[in-house]
């Protein structure tokens, strides 16, 4: 099962990837907790990226692609992966489609988690607030109001190019965790019965 999570900054992304991961038995790719592990240890990759994230703009794409391909030859993802938080650009979806297409790979589902952006503004700034300090170097208004503004100009876009390569599904992000994870599953079930495609 290869899967993309896309969606808004505090969209559930993470958290479902995580009860996916648990599910199905592959991993979850998280380019940002790469990037944050990069940082940490300050490698030159980590270097690049620290100032960027922290505003919370876009690393370069010839940076994450290279991650990316690098994580996905690793044996653990040769039952699948699911993507959190890549692409985020298109010119990173098209490098991932010739990445997977040279291994004979496709995706099976691109799952968009569907949120009111307002809510999850003020879902994040509270997560700020009750642990009295930023939880994330990002999740600072100024910061959190970029990644928006990012994922809007930026990221969106995918929304559209996956409707166009048949791979995007959309699940109410709104609802309770349960809920969602339950919306995401029923969407894989029917990837894997090939229902998904045959529905367009
Ligand atoms: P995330 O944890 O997915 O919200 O990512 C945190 C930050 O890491 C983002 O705001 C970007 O600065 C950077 N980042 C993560 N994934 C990507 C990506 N696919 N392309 C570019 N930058 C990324």
């Amino acid at each position: 099962m290869r899967l993309i999570l896309l969606g808004p900054p505090g969209a559930g992304k993470g958290t479902q990837a995580k009860r996916l991961m648990d599910e199905h038995g592959i991993p979850q790719l998280s380019t940002g907790d790469m990037l944050r592990a990069a940082v940490k240890a300050e490698t030159e990759i980590g270097l690049t990226a620290k100032d960027i994230m922290a505003r919370g703009d876009l690393v370069p794409d010839d940076v994450v692609v290279a991650i990316v391909e690098d994580r996905i030859g690793n044996p653990d993802c040769s039952n699948g992966f699911i993507l959190d938080g890549f692409p985020r650009t298109v010119a990173q979806a098209e490098s991932l489609e010739t990445m997977l297409r040279a291994h004979g790979l496709d995706l099976d589902a691109v799952v968009q988690l569907e949120v009111d952006e307002e809510a999850l503004a003020q879902r994040i700034q509270r997560r700020a607030a009750e642990s009295g300090e930023a939880v994330r170097e990002d999740d600072t208004v100024e910061a959190l109001h970029n990644r928006l503004m990012v994922y809007r100009e930026q990221t969106a876009p995918l929304i559209e190019h996956y409707k166009d390569t048949g791979h995007l599904v959309t699940v109410d992000g709104m609802q309770p965790i349960d809920g969602v994870t339950a919306s995401i599953l029923a969407v894989l079930q029917k990837a894997k019965s090939g229902q998904l495609h045959a529905a367009g």
